[in-house]
């Protein structure tokens, strides 16, 4: 056991974390789960499922439209979540705070809303190497319309992206520079805050998606100096169906609606609408009122447990179970930076990763194969897919056994 293991023995009970998990009991194919898949979905806890229901079975109506009583609560709780996401990610106000159906959707909005009407033709959005597809091909969607070129900053064979190449590639035809925060297929975590200087300093403007960071790291959005900010509630222990943008207020305000409808006007006559005021602007039609719920609910339980334990845990895991996969025969780590959050890829020779991960479904294990939507980091490490695993607040020790053991397994299968 290394040193760090050792500070801090009792500080935070994973069996009870665990617990507060229902979905974490059940069986798959007769074997006690082992969901190691966090990083596409995470699991919610009962206080998030308990709150939801707690809403849809008391408090429901529309919100911001009726007088009467239950439109009233339910306004009132919409409204509490956002203003608990702004204490979250630290936003300036609540104005701040757009509630979209996920990260896609809040990057698609900035690439409609923000870049279409200010790129010309050979304007540049320099994106990463290691980047989701969803913070790729909105932005190919808005050069297609526009005539901007779309580049990417170079990663090393870590999968490390630096501060010096994301510089080196903003040039003053650069208006907007797009990373994640942490990379979902790799791991790595990003420099965000340097990224956000250099791209200030040349006059661009930076949006991250924070879909992988939100969870297991405190994001302090006035202190990355970031203009956008995207994520989802189902990977922070939330719903589906519900994410945030966070936006710069003097962005948002000169951006013009993405999508109209009711919701986000003030007056509409068939010669002139005008529209609501921040950030209803962009909330058109009817929101995820209980997403929104048990958004706020999954924000409460990740502060009871208290976000730099939670991100102690997960690093002492990821430290452990790099030290023991390293050790499997034959297996490959791909994504090996230095600054990683709690997610690990690999290849196993000789064992396409669809298979591996069809043998470890029969043992109860569930983690991730395929391009994780970051085909060109497959590109990158001349493989189709790899297997991931990811972990969450209440993974266990005893699942990075189990995930080992099934390894194993899988060996002798492919023997
Ligand atoms: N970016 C990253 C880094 C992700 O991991 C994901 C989800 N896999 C997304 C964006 C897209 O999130 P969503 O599907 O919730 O919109």
């Amino acid at each position: 056991m290394n040193a760090k293991l050792e500070m801090t023995p009792n500080e935070y009970d994973a069996e009870r974390v665990w617990r507060d998990f229902p979905i974490l009991r059940r069986e798959v194919h007769g074997r006690p789960l082992v969901y190691l898949d966090s990083a596409a979905s995470s699991q919610r806890p009962a206080s998030v499922i308990a709150a939801v229901d707690r809403y849809e079975t008391f408090h429901h109506a529309n919100v911001h439209r009726g007088v009467h009583q239950l439109s009233q609560e339910a306004t009132d709780l919409f409204e509490r979540a956002r203003a608990r996401v702004r204490g979250y990610v630290n936003a300036g106000s609540t104005r701040e705070v757009v509630f979209t159906r996920g990260t896609t959707e809040s990057i698609n909005l900035v690439a409609q809303s923000y870049a279409r009407p200010r790129l010309q033709p050979g304007d540049e959005i320099l994106l990463t190497a290691l980047e989701h597809h969803a913070n790729i091909v909105p932005w190919q969607l808005v050069a297609a319309q526009t005539g901007a070129v779309v580049k990417a900053a170079p990663m090393d064979r870590r999968g490390v992206v630096s501060v010096t190449d994301v510089a080196a590639h903003i040039n003053e035809r650069t208006k907007i520079v797009a990373c994640a925060h942490v990379s979902n297929a790799l791991g790595t975590v990003l420099p965000v805050r340097e990224i956000a200087q250099v791209a200030h300093d040349r006059g661009a403007v930076l949006l991250v998606d924070g879909a992988q960071a939100v969870p297991h790291q405190r994001v302090d959005v006035a202190a990355l100096d970031c203009d956008f900010y995207a994520f989802s509630s189902h990977k922070m222990y939330g719903p589906t169906g519900i994410g945030v943008l966070v936006g710069r207020e003097r962005l948002l305000e000169e951006m013009p609606p993405w999508q109209g409808g009711g919701d986000m006007i003030l007056t509409v006559s068939f010669e002139k609408t005008t529209f609501n005021t921040l950030p209803y602007k962009f909330e058109a039609g009817t929101p995820n009122i209980s997403g929104a719920v048990g958004l706020a609910a999954a924000i409460d339980y990740i502060e009871s447990l208290g976000l730099q334990k939670i991100h102690a845990h997960e690093q002492r895991l990821l430290e452990s179970a790099t030290r023991q996969l390293a050790a499997v025969p034959g297996l490959d780590l791909i994504g090996t930076a230095p600054d990683k959050a709690a997610v690990i890829s690999f290849t196993i020779d000789g064992i396409h990763p669809h298979d591996l991960g069809t043998i470890l479904d029969a043992e109860g294990v569930a983690i991730r194969t395929g391009h994780h939507c970051a085909m060109p980091v497959m590109e990158f490490f001349g493989v189709p897919a790899t297997a991931r695993a990811s972990f969450a607040c209440y993974t266990r020790e005893s699942d990075i056994d189990a995930l080992v053991h099934a390894l194993a397994k899988a060996r002798e299968v492919f023997g």
